[in-house]
């Protein structure tokens, strides 16, 4: 079945009485080029198990499920539930979840369905809530090697921005910490349907192995990065002492010796001076 085909896709969506629901960021892909390219470019391989988050009516879980030895997906709308039937009837290595991701048990489905393959996430993501979702995969520690979306072309920009410039902000810094960020193509909006009013882009972060510091130190970085973003035009020692109450002093103190100015400002920091200003700042 061609999912890209829209005479297809209308007779099956019109078949089963579906209607788009903007609030779930339900914009399918039809644009027959960009699924194989996302599963090709997101580890989709034999030896990998995919977590997809939305499958839609199934277009970019097909390419996965071709590729990999598993696909597990969460979709949130049960309408999609029999229309996923019809269109991957032919695949037995594919597990659909009726869920909400932010409230899904990924741990216990990953180690259920991956057992002993290496994990990757590929998914077009819905954008109410792409940063949410990235954040949430990044902070669980779940056993993830990358994670593979298409995202807003403006949300592109801002997470594989590079920390220390103005285009940076605390997702990031987030981003950065957690792996390695990469734009790997664009996608314009005349690629989905319904058409969203924005272009797009897919992305990769490929995750760090081992987490840069102890829970603890962690902690208190992104407190500090958090409150210096909230207020990334005030300079960092009037945001610290505001946000985290730190004297103004030691933060001028913590600049000099990784020999910035008093003035300096969040953005202006790239992640080593970040995560050194975090460290010295903690151990005051
Ligand atoms: N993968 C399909 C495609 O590329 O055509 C659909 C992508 S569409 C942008 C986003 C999908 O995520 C929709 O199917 C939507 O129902 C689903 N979705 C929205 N919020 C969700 C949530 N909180 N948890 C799981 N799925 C969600």
């Amino acid at each position: 079945m061609e999912l890209t085909n829209i005479g297809t896709v209308k007779d099956i969506l019109g078949r089963h009485g579906f209607s788009f629901s903007k609030g779930l960021g339900q914009n399918f892909i039809i644009d027959p080029t960009i699924c194989p390219r996302i599963a090709e470019n997101g580890n989709a391989a034999p030896g990998w198990g995919v977590l997809e988050i939305g499958t839609g009516i199934g277009v970019l879980t097909k390419e996965l499920a071709l590729r990999a030895d598993k696909v597990a997906a969460v979709e949130i709308d049960s309408r999609l539930l029999p229309i996923l039937e019809e269109t991957l009837a032919d695949f037995d290595n594919i597990k659909i979840y009726n869920e909400d991701v932010m409230k899904c048990d990924l741990m216990g489905l990953i180690q259920r369905e991956f057992d002993c393959l290496r994990v990757a996430v590929c998914a077009n993501l819905p954008y109410y809530i792409t940063s949410p979702i990235i954040m949430m995969l990044l902070e669980s520690r779940l056993p993830i090697e990358s994670i593979t979306v298409m995202v807003q072309k403006e949300a592109a920009q801002r997470l594989c921005a590079q920390v220390g410039t103005r285009e940076s902000g605390a997702i990031t810094v987030g981003v950065n910490y957690y792996g390695t960020p990469k734009k790997l193509f664009g996608v314009s909006r005349g690629s989905f349907m319904p058409s969203p009013n924005v272009d797009s882009a897919v992305i990769r972060i490929d995750l760090n192995k081992e987490p840069r510091l102890s829970a603890e130190e962690e902690r208190f970085f992104f407190r500090m990065v958090k409150s210096g973003f909230s207020q990334r035009r005030k300079t960092l020692s009037n945001a610290l002492s505001s946000m985290m109450g730190i004297g103004k002093q030691e933060v001028y103190s913590a600049l000099s010796s990784l020999g910035l100015p008093e003035s300096a400002r969040i953005e202006q920091l790239d992640m080593d001076r970040l995560i050194q200003l975090s460290q010295l700042l903690m151990n005051k």
